[in-house]
């Protein structure tokens, strides 16, 4: 792929965030003419970043890396739907239509990591987009990442919902017997009707779940995320019963969940998804979304429910615990514990 300059003043190099935001302003969507259209109908917008690493505050962990922004997963409850407003796009259709892609982040990282006042500090990879959504096929950025990351004997865990991910085991697992490193795949539920229904890009639940069992049997400490749970959908007792055991009869080294969480540009767009597709729904979720999170019993009950599974099917924290993997403790709630990252 060549260079795509926006047809604006920015000559031959690459725009930034900011010039890709400011241009969206002017002129919408419309006005990245160079944007790379492929085959699955999405856009692709090489951009130049300064940084690499971003320091987040209020998560289990401090420092994120995301290779792309927005994802043609395109999943309804996705809470990064909200974080293309930064870049002057819609949380609708420009998030999974629209990618921005940070050709030069590996060199960036490599850099960042080679400062004497970078402290190794735990990385989260995959945070707000997923890193091996197709495109990581052609760019590889993501791959470049970890391979930089294990280089400098820095730990890091991966977020994603890309089988894609088993193509890095080599490097997957020598960085498990280095510093570390940890992969939670996200599979919410093995519920066919759920999953076309609210993650309309992803590969099949079952599909993730064989790759994690491939990450495993290479050694690779990965486990599973149910994240996020979402009501009427994937929430009755059947469905959490029948996924668990599925990942446990995967060799899953851990699970997790959570309730989604709606706010901000996430919370309209998943609200006009249920209007269109499912408007029976609507009065419930007004009652149960009147803050960002379900009420707290809600969740609880959930939470209490996934815990004894994860107990009957042998898959709970403490399994984790005997194989000499960091873990929760048992007493932690599990939505605390979904994104323990170190
Ligand atoms: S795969 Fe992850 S980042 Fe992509 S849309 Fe789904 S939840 Fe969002």
């Amino acid at each position: 792929m060549g260079v795509h300059p926006l047809l604006f003043d920015l000559g031959r190099s690459r725009p930034t965030t900011r010039d890709v935001a400011d241009a969206v302003r002017r002129g919408g969507t419309a006005a990245l003419t160079e944007a790379d259209r492929r085959a699955d109908a999405a856009r692709y917008q090489e951009v130049s970043c300064r940084s690499a690493l971003n320091r987040v505050k209020g998560m289990p962990f401090e420092w994120t890396l995301n290779p792309y922004r927005g994802c043609t997963h395109g999943c309804h409850y996705c809470y990064a739907r909200r974080y293309h407003a930064q870049f002057e796009m819609d949380a609708d259709d420009e998030f999974a239509s629209v990618i921005l892609v940070k050709t030069n982040i590996v060199s960036v990282l490599a850099k960042e990591l080679g400062r004497p006042a970078w402290g190794g500090d735990y990385v989260a990879v995959g945070t707000a987009t997923d890193c091996y959504q197709p495109i990581e096929g052609h760019y590889r950025l993501t791959r470049g990442l970890i391979e930089t990351l294990h280089a400098h004997r820095n730990r890091f865990g991966v977020v994603t919902k890309g089988p894609m991910i088993v193509r890095d085991r080599d490097v997957l697992a020598a960085a498990s017997a280095g510093a570390g490193c940890t992969v939670y795949m996200s599979v919410p539920t093995v519920d066919e009707d759920a999953w076309e229904q609210l993650e309309p890009g992803t590969a099949p639940p079952l599909q993730r779940l064989r790759a994690v069992r491939e990450l495993v049997d290479a050694g690779i400490d990965a486990g599973v995320l149910m994240a996020p749970i979402v009501p009427a959908f994937s929430s009755s007792r059947s469905k959490i019963e029948r996924t668990i055991k599925t990942i446990a009869d995967h060799g899953a080294r851990f699970v997790g969940c959570n309730v989604m969480h709606l706010e901000a540009g996430t919370r309209s767009h998943f609200m006009g998804f249920l209007e269109r597709e499912f408007p029976s729904l609507v009065p419930r979720y007004e009652r149960l979304y009147v803050r960002k999170y379900a009420p707290k019993e809600y969740r609880e009950r959930i939470q209490g429910l996934v815990r004894l599974l994860q107990d009957a099917h042998g898959i709970s924290p403490r399994r984790r615990e005997e194989a000499g993997a960091e873990t929760p403790a048992p007493s932690e709630p599990i939505e605390q514990a979904v994104f323990r990252w170190s």
